[in-house]
């Protein structure tokens, strides 16, 4: 049984596992090791029997709990070459367990199948990551500037997708970023508004998602009711029923979620 619970999400950070069967794999660990074993433990995971760790970028709030989680446990971690070039220099001791690979390659960890595609974000070479098993497939896409087809393609046949939908675009144009931060936030490398994250979330509800879940929300320009509701009028608008055709969630910014079935 495949199974995703989001840790934390938001710009302050990022995490969730993905289990099958005795098999559990972390996407980014961005929020300290303290509160991800914390986490692992209350869903009766040992931190130890972590299968890998899976890293999407290497900003911050992906991966300021990977220094001290990778000293207390031998877990190998899987990140792009250019997240992992960036990584290998700050991080010694993923010396020997630091995977690379192209965005768009795939890979096994025990019974779960790992694809992994580039996503459009200001880093080195960021991407987004699809588990599947046993015929169920999770995908995880956040951190982008706008949808492209590599991403599509990444997700499509996903059951379960947990998408960005970072900030309402009046409410960021409005508010207090200053003007360069603005212009990043919207650019094509920035984050995906709670619009163009609805969209994205109705083409894969068309598709095969049936367990939708909205991300890393910005805590300035967002409020998880202003993207839930966004997300939800545009689902009804193509006819879907919240709670009957799709479940449609908020991952908690500063806990953990619910453990969801793919
Ligand atoms: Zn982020
Ligand atoms: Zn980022």
């Amino acid at each position: 049984m495949l199974t995703l619970t989001t840790l934390a999400s938001g710009s302050s950070g990022n995490a969730a596992l993905v289990s099958e069967g005795g098999t559990h794999i972390l996407i980014d660990a961005g929020i300290s090791a303290r509160r991800i074993t914390t986490a692992l433990k209350a869903l009766g995971v040992a931190p130890a029997d972590l299968a890998a760790v899976l890293i999407t970028h290497e900003h911050s709030d992906h991966i300021s709990g990977l220094a001290t989680l990778s000293r207390q446990l031998p877990t190998p971690v899987y990140a792009s070459y250019g997240t992992a070039g960036t990584l290998v220099g700050k991080l010694p001791a993923l010396e020997g367990r630091l995977f690379g690979f192209t965005p768009g390659e795939s890979f096994q960890i025990g019974p779960l199948t790992v694809e992994t595609f580039a996503t459009p974000h200001d880093t080195a070479q960021s991407n987004g990551y699809a588990v599947s098993a046993g015929g169920r497939k999770a995908a995880v896409v956040t951190d982008l500037g706008h949808v492209t087809e590599a991403v599509q393609r990444g997700i499509a046949g996903a059951h379960l997708l947990v998408a960005e939908t970072n900030h309402d675009i009046e409410w960021l144009q409005s508010g207090p970023y200053p003007y360069f931060l603005k212009e990043r936030v919207l650019g094509d490398y920035g984050h995906l508004s709670n619009e163009a994250g609805a969209e994205l979330v109705c083409e894969a509800a068309e598709d095969q998602a049936r367990t939708l879940v909205l991300a890393h929300l910005s805590k300035e320009n967002d409020t998880p009711q202003r993207a839930y509701d966004t997300v939800r009028l545009a689902l009804e608008r193509r006819g879907a029923v919240i709670g009957s055709d799709v479940r449609l969630d908020v991952a908690p910014r500063s806990e953990k979620g619910p453990t969801y079935i793919v």
